[in-house]
Protein backbone atom coordinates (compact mmCIF):
# COMPACT_ATOMS: atom_id res chain seq x y z
CA UNK A 1 0.00 0.00 0.00
CA UNK A 2 1.78 3.52 -1.35
CA UNK A 3 0.50 5.90 1.23
CA UNK A 4 -1.36 5.71 4.51
CA UNK A 5 -4.11 8.65 3.91
CA UNK A 6 -7.64 7.57 5.20
CA UNK A 7 -8.16 5.59 1.50
CA UNK A 8 -4.29 3.76 1.81
CA UNK A 9 -5.82 2.74 5.14
CA UNK A 10 -9.16 1.43 4.44
CA UNK A 11 -7.73 -0.77 2.18
CA UNK A 12 -4.83 -2.27 3.97
CA UNK A 13 -7.85 -2.98 7.27
CA UNK A 14 -9.93 -4.67 4.52
CA UNK A 15 -7.08 -7.13 2.90
CA UNK A 16 -5.82 -7.54 6.49
CA UNK A 17 -9.55 -8.91 6.87
CA UNK A 18 -9.37 -11.19 4.83
CA UNK A 19 -5.54 -12.56 6.10
CA UNK A 20 -3.54 -11.20 3.16
CA UNK A 21 -0.13 -9.64 4.56
CA UNK A 22 0.07 -5.91 3.79
CA UNK A 23 2.70 -3.20 4.08
CA UNK A 24 1.56 -0.03 4.42
CA UNK A 25 4.58 2.99 3.32
CA UNK A 26 4.03 6.49 3.65
CA UNK A 27 6.68 8.90 2.99
CA UNK A 28 5.90 11.38 5.72
CA UNK A 29 6.76 11.28 8.93
CA UNK A 30 3.53 9.79 11.89
CA UNK A 31 3.40 13.35 13.05
CA UNK A 32 3.65 15.14 9.65
CA UNK A 33 0.06 13.90 8.22
CA UNK A 34 -2.70 15.84 8.49
CA UNK A 35 -6.24 14.98 7.22
CA UNK A 36 -9.01 17.56 7.54
CA UNK A 37 -12.09 17.41 9.16
CA UNK A 38 -14.75 15.28 7.47
CA UNK A 39 -18.09 14.41 6.34
CA UNK A 40 -18.54 11.21 6.21
CA UNK A 41 -21.37 10.21 4.02
CA UNK A 42 -24.13 7.06 5.21
CA UNK A 43 -22.54 4.84 3.04
CA UNK A 44 -18.66 5.37 4.62
CA UNK A 45 -20.62 5.06 8.18
CA UNK A 46 -22.09 1.61 7.11
CA UNK A 47 -18.35 0.55 5.58
CA UNK A 48 -16.43 1.58 9.12
CA UNK A 49 -19.35 -0.37 10.51
CA UNK A 50 -18.83 -3.21 8.94
CA UNK A 51 -14.92 -2.68 10.17
CA UNK A 52 -16.02 -2.73 13.55
CA UNK A 53 -14.91 1.24 13.57
CA UNK A 54 -18.25 2.47 14.62
CA UNK A 55 -17.38 3.06 18.46
CA UNK A 56 -13.72 4.30 17.75
CA UNK A 57 -15.43 6.80 15.71
CA UNK A 58 -19.11 7.74 16.89
CA UNK A 59 -18.01 9.05 20.05
CA UNK A 60 -16.04 11.93 18.14
CA UNK A 61 -18.28 12.08 15.47
CA UNK A 62 -21.24 14.02 15.47
CA UNK A 63 -24.49 12.73 13.56
CA UNK A 64 -26.06 15.07 10.22
CA UNK A 65 -29.49 13.93 9.70
CA UNK A 66 -30.62 16.34 7.23
CA UNK A 67 -29.20 18.78 4.50
CA UNK A 68 -31.36 21.91 3.73
CA UNK A 69 -30.90 23.00 0.32
CA UNK A 70 -31.16 26.99 -0.79
CA UNK A 71 -30.66 28.39 -3.88
CA UNK A 72 -30.46 32.10 -4.72
CA UNK A 73 -30.82 32.89 -1.05
CA UNK A 74 -34.25 31.09 -1.09
CA UNK A 75 -34.95 27.48 1.54
CA UNK A 76 -36.06 25.06 -1.41
CA UNK A 77 -35.84 21.51 -0.10
CA UNK A 78 -34.77 19.17 3.45
CA UNK A 79 -33.50 16.90 2.41
CA UNK A 80 -33.73 12.97 4.67
CA UNK A 81 -30.13 12.04 4.41
CA UNK A 82 -30.21 8.11 4.13
CA UNK A 83 -29.35 6.41 7.56
CA UNK A 84 -27.26 4.11 8.23
CA UNK A 85 -28.68 1.67 10.15
CA UNK A 86 -28.23 1.82 13.61
CA UNK A 87 -25.26 3.39 13.80
CA UNK A 88 -26.35 6.83 11.99
CA UNK A 89 -29.26 8.64 11.16
CA UNK A 90 -27.08 10.41 8.10
CA UNK A 91 -23.91 11.60 7.40
CA UNK A 92 -21.57 11.80 10.13
CA UNK A 93 -18.67 14.49 10.77
CA UNK A 94 -15.58 14.21 11.99
CA UNK A 95 -13.07 16.27 13.91
CA UNK A 96 -9.46 16.67 12.06
CA UNK A 97 -7.55 13.80 12.28
CA UNK A 98 -9.78 11.45 13.86
CA UNK A 99 -10.73 9.03 10.98
CA UNK A 100 -7.06 8.64 10.52
CA UNK A 101 -6.22 8.17 13.85
CA UNK A 102 -9.22 4.91 14.46
CA UNK A 103 -7.99 3.64 10.69
CA UNK A 104 -4.45 3.80 12.25
CA UNK A 105 -5.06 2.18 15.81
CA UNK A 106 -7.79 -0.76 13.91
CA UNK A 107 -4.78 -1.67 11.39
CA UNK A 108 -2.05 -1.40 14.14
CA UNK A 109 -4.31 -3.92 16.50
CA UNK A 110 -4.32 -6.05 13.28
CA UNK A 111 0.23 -6.23 13.46
CA UNK A 112 0.11 -3.91 10.53
CA UNK A 113 2.82 -1.54 11.56
CA UNK A 114 3.20 1.96 8.86
CA UNK A 115 6.22 2.54 7.46
CA UNK A 116 6.58 6.51 7.79
CA UNK A 117 9.39 7.88 6.02
CA UNK A 118 9.00 5.58 2.95
CA UNK A 119 9.05 6.83 -0.31
CA UNK A 120 8.29 5.06 -3.35
CA UNK A 121 10.95 5.59 -5.86
CA UNK A 122 10.38 3.51 -9.00
CA UNK A 123 7.94 1.08 -9.81
CA UNK A 124 7.21 -1.76 -12.37
CA UNK A 125 5.71 -5.01 -13.27
CA UNK A 126 5.44 -8.16 -15.07
CA UNK A 127 2.90 -11.24 -15.14
CA UNK A 128 4.37 -12.63 -12.15
CA UNK A 129 5.06 -9.28 -9.43
CA UNK A 130 4.88 -5.65 -8.91
CA UNK A 131 8.43 -5.05 -8.33
CA UNK A 132 10.06 -1.16 -6.73
CA UNK A 133 12.23 0.65 -4.97
CA UNK A 134 11.62 2.28 -1.84
CA UNK A 135 14.02 5.48 -0.24
CA UNK A 136 14.46 5.86 3.45
CA UNK A 137 14.44 9.59 4.67
CA UNK A 138 18.32 9.61 5.00
CA UNK A 139 19.82 9.63 1.09
CA UNK A 140 21.25 7.00 0.08
CA UNK A 141 19.37 4.35 2.09
CA UNK A 142 16.66 2.07 0.50
CA UNK A 143 15.67 -1.18 -0.38
CA UNK A 144 13.57 -3.33 -3.55
CA UNK A 145 10.32 -4.42 -2.83
CA UNK A 146 8.28 -7.49 -4.65
CA UNK A 147 4.93 -7.85 -3.81
CA UNK A 148 1.98 -9.80 -5.62
CA UNK A 149 -0.35 -6.34 -5.46
CA UNK A 150 0.48 -2.25 -5.46
CA UNK A 151 -2.30 -0.27 -4.43
CA UNK A 152 -1.60 3.80 -5.21
CA UNK A 153 -3.51 5.58 -2.45
CA UNK A 154 -0.65 8.35 -2.62
CA UNK A 155 -3.17 11.06 -3.56
CA UNK A 156 -3.13 13.87 -6.06
CA UNK A 157 0.47 13.80 -6.78
CA UNK A 158 0.39 10.07 -6.96
CA UNK A 159 3.84 8.55 -7.89
CA UNK A 160 2.65 5.47 -8.45
CA UNK A 161 -0.30 6.92 -11.10
CA UNK A 162 3.10 8.53 -12.71
CA UNK A 163 5.00 5.10 -12.58
CA UNK A 164 1.63 3.43 -14.88
CA UNK A 165 1.94 6.12 -17.32
CA UNK A 166 -1.56 6.90 -16.59
CA UNK A 167 -2.66 10.57 -17.63
CA UNK A 168 -4.02 12.69 -14.50
CA UNK A 169 -6.69 14.98 -16.90
CA UNK A 170 -8.13 18.13 -15.63
CA UNK A 171 -11.60 18.83 -15.90
CA UNK A 172 -12.40 22.77 -15.73
CA UNK A 173 -10.84 25.35 -14.25
CA UNK A 174 -9.15 25.59 -10.65
CA UNK A 175 -11.59 26.79 -7.99
CA UNK A 176 -10.64 28.48 -4.47
CA UNK A 177 -12.51 27.33 -1.26
CA UNK A 178 -12.21 29.45 2.29
CA UNK A 179 -12.76 27.10 5.06
CA UNK A 180 -13.90 28.33 9.27
CA UNK A 181 -14.37 26.25 11.75
CA UNK A 182 -16.25 28.36 13.81
CA UNK A 183 -18.35 28.42 17.26
CA UNK A 184 -22.26 28.90 16.40
CA UNK A 185 -25.15 28.97 18.85
CA UNK A 186 -27.28 26.77 16.31
CA UNK A 187 -24.93 23.89 14.99
CA UNK A 188 -28.11 21.29 15.37
CA UNK A 189 -27.91 18.27 13.41
CA UNK A 190 -28.46 20.15 10.03
CA UNK A 191 -26.24 20.72 7.09
CA UNK A 192 -26.91 23.07 4.70
CA UNK A 193 -25.87 23.90 1.47
CA UNK A 194 -26.24 27.08 -0.65
CA UNK A 195 -26.18 26.98 -4.58
CA UNK A 196 -26.06 30.41 -6.68
CA UNK A 197 -25.29 30.82 -10.51
CA UNK A 198 -21.68 32.07 -9.96
CA UNK A 199 -20.83 29.82 -6.04
CA UNK A 200 -21.42 27.04 -3.65
CA UNK A 201 -21.23 26.93 0.04
CA UNK A 202 -21.68 24.46 2.64
CA UNK A 203 -22.20 24.63 6.57
CA UNK A 204 -21.77 21.38 8.95
CA UNK A 205 -22.10 20.96 12.32
CA UNK A 206 -19.17 19.55 13.77
CA UNK A 207 -19.21 18.67 17.37
CA UNK A 208 -18.46 20.78 20.54
CA UNK A 209 -20.84 23.28 18.89
CA UNK A 210 -18.73 24.31 15.96
CA UNK A 211 -19.63 24.35 12.53
CA UNK A 212 -17.43 24.08 9.60
CA UNK A 213 -18.12 26.81 7.15
CA UNK A 214 -17.05 26.14 3.31
CA UNK A 215 -17.13 29.06 0.44
CA UNK A 216 -16.05 28.64 -3.23
CA UNK A 217 -14.59 32.12 -4.08
CA UNK A 218 -14.61 33.77 -7.01
CA UNK A 219 -11.66 36.06 -6.48
CA UNK A 220 -9.08 35.70 -4.10
CA UNK A 221 -9.74 36.50 -0.20
CA UNK A 222 -7.27 39.33 -0.06
CA UNK A 223 -7.91 39.28 4.02
CA UNK A 224 -6.58 36.87 6.34
CA UNK A 225 -9.34 34.06 6.80
CA UNK A 226 -10.38 35.24 10.31
CA UNK A 227 -13.89 35.96 11.92
CA UNK A 228 -14.26 39.21 9.63
CA UNK A 229 -13.89 37.31 6.86
CA UNK A 230 -16.38 34.85 7.81
CA UNK A 231 -18.61 37.23 8.86
CA UNK A 232 -18.82 39.02 5.64
CA UNK A 233 -19.26 35.64 3.52
CA UNK A 234 -21.98 34.79 6.22
CA UNK A 235 -23.88 37.65 5.98
CA UNK A 236 -23.34 38.12 2.07
CA UNK A 237 -23.83 33.87 1.18
CA UNK A 238 -25.88 32.65 4.33
CA UNK A 239 -27.51 35.23 6.83
CA UNK A 240 -29.36 33.14 8.35
CA UNK A 241 -26.38 32.56 10.35
CA UNK A 242 -25.11 35.87 11.13
CA UNK A 243 -26.38 36.54 14.62
CA UNK A 244 -25.35 32.79 15.72
CA UNK A 245 -21.69 33.08 14.69
CA UNK A 246 -19.25 33.53 17.96
CA UNK A 247 -15.71 32.77 17.32
CA UNK A 248 -13.61 31.70 14.68
CA UNK A 249 -11.33 28.78 15.52
CA UNK A 250 -9.54 28.35 12.13
CA UNK A 251 -9.66 29.36 8.95
CA UNK A 252 -7.96 28.48 5.72
CA UNK A 253 -8.18 28.87 1.99
CA UNK A 254 -7.36 26.18 -0.55
CA UNK A 255 -7.71 25.44 -4.26
CA UNK A 256 -9.26 22.38 -5.76
CA UNK A 257 -8.93 20.88 -9.37
CA UNK A 258 -11.67 18.35 -10.77
CA UNK A 259 -9.26 15.85 -12.60
CA UNK A 260 -10.05 12.38 -13.32
CA UNK A 261 -6.99 9.32 -14.18
CA UNK A 262 -7.37 7.89 -17.71
CA UNK A 263 -7.90 4.37 -15.91
CA UNK A 264 -7.39 3.12 -12.54
CA UNK A 265 -4.85 0.92 -12.97
CA UNK A 266 -3.63 -2.58 -14.80
CA UNK A 267 -2.57 -5.69 -14.28
CA UNK A 268 -0.82 -5.89 -10.71
CA UNK A 269 -0.95 -2.14 -9.82
CA UNK A 270 -4.12 -0.11 -9.37
CA UNK A 271 -5.52 3.47 -8.16
CA UNK A 272 -7.76 4.42 -5.33
CA UNK A 273 -8.92 7.81 -3.73
CA UNK A 274 -7.37 11.07 -4.93
CA UNK A 275 -4.39 9.73 -6.87
CA UNK A 276 -7.28 9.19 -9.43
CA UNK A 277 -9.56 11.54 -9.11
CA UNK A 278 -10.07 14.97 -7.97
CA UNK A 279 -12.92 17.03 -7.05
CA UNK A 280 -14.29 20.29 -5.41
CA UNK A 281 -14.86 19.73 -1.33
CA UNK A 282 -17.97 20.25 -0.59
CA UNK A 283 -19.89 17.26 -1.42
CA UNK A 284 -17.06 15.08 0.42
CA UNK A 285 -16.98 13.21 -2.84
CA UNK A 286 -13.42 12.64 -3.40
CA UNK A 287 -12.93 10.64 0.22
CA UNK A 288 -15.87 9.29 0.54
CA UNK A 289 -15.90 7.10 -2.78
CA UNK A 290 -12.23 6.77 -2.50
CA UNK A 291 -13.07 4.95 0.80
CA UNK A 292 -15.72 3.04 -0.80
CA UNK A 293 -13.07 2.05 -3.89
CA UNK A 294 -10.56 0.98 -1.55
CA UNK A 295 -12.51 -1.67 0.30
CA UNK A 296 -13.83 -2.21 -2.68
CA UNK A 297 -10.60 -3.05 -4.88
CA UNK A 298 -9.11 -4.46 -1.68
CA UNK A 299 -12.11 -7.23 -1.86
CA UNK A 300 -11.33 -7.95 -5.54
CA UNK A 301 -7.34 -8.45 -4.71
CA UNK A 302 -8.43 -10.51 -1.71
CA UNK A 303 -10.35 -12.45 -4.32
CA UNK A 304 -7.59 -12.40 -6.87
CA UNK A 305 -5.03 -14.03 -4.62
CA UNK A 306 -7.76 -17.02 -3.68
CA UNK A 307 -8.07 -17.85 -7.35
CA UNK A 308 -4.81 -16.66 -9.78
CA UNK A 309 -6.48 -18.37 -12.03
CA UNK A 310 -8.70 -15.61 -13.03
CA UNK A 311 -6.23 -12.73 -13.50
CA UNK A 312 -8.68 -10.40 -13.26
CA UNK A 313 -10.02 -7.51 -10.60
CA UNK A 314 -13.15 -7.84 -12.70
CA UNK A 315 -15.04 -4.70 -13.41
CA UNK A 316 -12.99 -2.31 -10.94
CA UNK A 317 -11.81 -0.01 -13.39
CA UNK A 318 -14.89 0.16 -15.67
CA UNK A 319 -17.11 0.89 -13.04
CA UNK A 320 -15.08 3.02 -11.18
CA UNK A 321 -14.48 5.12 -14.38
CA UNK A 322 -18.28 5.77 -15.37
CA UNK A 323 -18.81 6.47 -11.64
CA UNK A 324 -16.97 9.55 -11.75
CA UNK A 325 -17.70 10.66 -15.09
CA UNK A 326 -21.41 11.04 -13.31
CA UNK A 327 -19.87 12.84 -10.36
CA UNK A 328 -17.67 14.95 -12.18
CA UNK A 329 -20.48 16.13 -14.69
CA UNK A 330 -18.60 15.11 -17.65
CA UNK A 331 -21.97 12.33 -18.25
CA UNK A 332 -25.35 12.36 -17.27
CA UNK A 333 -26.01 11.63 -13.00
CA UNK A 334 -29.17 13.46 -12.79
CA UNK A 335 -32.15 14.59 -15.52
CA UNK A 336 -35.04 17.31 -14.93
CA UNK A 337 -38.50 15.56 -15.15
CA UNK A 338 -41.70 17.09 -15.11
CA UNK A 339 -41.84 17.05 -11.31
CA UNK A 340 -38.55 18.67 -11.13
CA UNK A 341 -39.12 22.09 -9.47
CA UNK A 342 -37.94 25.41 -11.91
CA UNK A 343 -34.57 25.95 -9.45
CA UNK A 344 -33.25 22.75 -10.23
CA UNK A 345 -32.46 23.49 -13.82
CA UNK A 346 -30.26 26.44 -13.26
CA UNK A 347 -28.35 24.41 -10.63
CA UNK A 348 -28.10 20.65 -11.82
CA UNK A 349 -24.97 20.00 -12.40
CA UNK A 350 -23.41 22.08 -9.63
CA UNK A 351 -25.90 19.85 -6.99
CA UNK A 352 -24.74 16.72 -7.92
CA UNK A 353 -20.94 17.12 -6.82
CA UNK A 354 -22.08 18.85 -3.80
CA UNK A 355 -24.47 16.42 -2.57
CA UNK A 356 -23.01 14.45 0.27
CA UNK A 357 -23.63 10.80 -0.95
CA UNK A 358 -22.78 8.22 -4.03
CA UNK A 359 -24.17 5.22 -5.60
CA UNK A 360 -27.90 4.63 -4.22
CA UNK A 361 -27.96 6.89 -1.64
CA UNK A 362 -27.06 9.55 -4.46
CA UNK A 363 -30.17 8.53 -6.10
CA UNK A 364 -32.26 8.54 -2.84
CA UNK A 365 -31.42 12.52 -2.65
CA UNK A 366 -31.99 13.31 -6.26
CA UNK A 367 -35.32 11.94 -5.75
CA UNK A 368 -35.89 13.94 -2.81
CA UNK A 369 -35.50 16.93 -4.88
CA UNK A 370 -37.58 15.39 -7.57
CA UNK A 371 -34.61 15.00 -9.78
CA UNK A 372 -34.56 11.92 -12.27
CA UNK A 373 -31.00 9.46 -11.48
CA UNK A 374 -28.98 8.17 -14.52
CA UNK A 375 -30.88 4.52 -15.22
CA UNK A 376 -27.25 3.35 -15.85
CA UNK A 377 -26.30 0.94 -12.78
CA UNK A 378 -23.95 2.95 -9.95
CA UNK A 379 -20.76 1.55 -8.35
CA UNK A 380 -20.91 1.55 -4.55
C1 LIG B 1 -6.53 22.28 1.93
C2 LIG B 1 -7.42 21.09 1.82
C3 LIG B 1 -8.62 21.09 2.50
C4 LIG B 1 -9.43 19.96 2.47
N1 LIG B 1 -10.57 19.98 3.19
C5 LIG B 1 -11.30 18.87 3.25
C6 LIG B 1 -12.46 18.81 4.09
O1 LIG B 1 -12.84 19.77 4.71
N2 LIG B 1 -13.13 17.65 4.18
C7 LIG B 1 -12.72 16.55 3.46
O2 LIG B 1 -13.32 15.51 3.61
N3 LIG B 1 -11.67 16.58 2.63
C8 LIG B 1 -10.95 17.70 2.53
N4 LIG B 1 -9.85 17.72 1.73
C9 LIG B 1 -9.55 16.56 0.88
C10 LIG B 1 -9.01 15.39 1.68
O3 LIG B 1 -7.82 15.78 2.33
C11 LIG B 1 -8.75 14.26 0.68
O4 LIG B 1 -9.97 13.94 0.02
C12 LIG B 1 -8.26 13.00 1.32
O5 LIG B 1 -7.16 13.26 2.16
C13 LIG B 1 -7.83 12.02 0.22
O6 LIG B 1 -7.42 10.82 0.80
P1 LIG B 1 -6.36 9.87 0.10
O7 LIG B 1 -6.10 8.80 1.10
O8 LIG B 1 -6.80 9.49 -1.26
O9 LIG B 1 -5.04 10.75 -0.12
P2 LIG B 1 -4.15 11.54 0.93
O10 LIG B 1 -4.86 11.80 2.19
O11 LIG B 1 -3.56 12.68 0.17
O12 LIG B 1 -2.99 10.49 1.29
C14 LIG B 1 -1.93 10.17 0.37
C15 LIG B 1 -0.73 9.72 1.19
O13 LIG B 1 0.24 9.20 0.28
C16 LIG B 1 1.53 9.61 0.73
N5 LIG B 1 2.43 9.58 -0.42
C17 LIG B 1 2.39 10.39 -1.51
N6 LIG B 1 3.36 10.05 -2.38
C18 LIG B 1 4.04 9.00 -1.83
C19 LIG B 1 5.17 8.21 -2.26
N7 LIG B 1 5.79 8.40 -3.42
N8 LIG B 1 5.62 7.23 -1.43
C20 LIG B 1 4.99 7.00 -0.22
N9 LIG B 1 3.93 7.73 0.22
C21 LIG B 1 3.46 8.71 -0.58
C22 LIG B 1 1.31 11.00 1.31
O14 LIG B 1 2.31 11.31 2.25
C23 LIG B 1 -0.07 10.86 1.97
O15 LIG B 1 0.03 10.50 3.33
C24 LIG B 1 -9.04 18.82 1.71
C25 LIG B 1 -7.83 18.84 1.00
C26 LIG B 1 -7.04 19.96 1.04
C27 LIG B 1 -5.73 19.95 0.26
Amino acid sequence: MVGAGPVGLMAALRLREQGVDVRVIDEQTEHGLHTFPVVLHPATVRLLGSLGLTDALFWRGRPVSHLAVYTDGARRAVLDLPQAAGISPGALTMPQDSLRQALTDSLRGQGVAIEWNTRLASLQQDENAARGWLEAQVPGQGSTFEADFVIGADGYDSAVRRGLGIELVEHGPLQTYAFFDATSSRAGTEAQLAISEAHASAFYPIQGGVGRFSFQLTSALDRPADLAALSELIAARMPWHQEQVQTCEWGGVAEFRHALATNFGVGRVWLAGEAAHLTGPLGVQSLNVGLDEASDLALRIGDALRHPERRSLGDYDVARAIQWHELLGLSERASLGPRSPAWASRHLRRIVSCLPASGRDLDDLLDQLRLTPSARPQAG
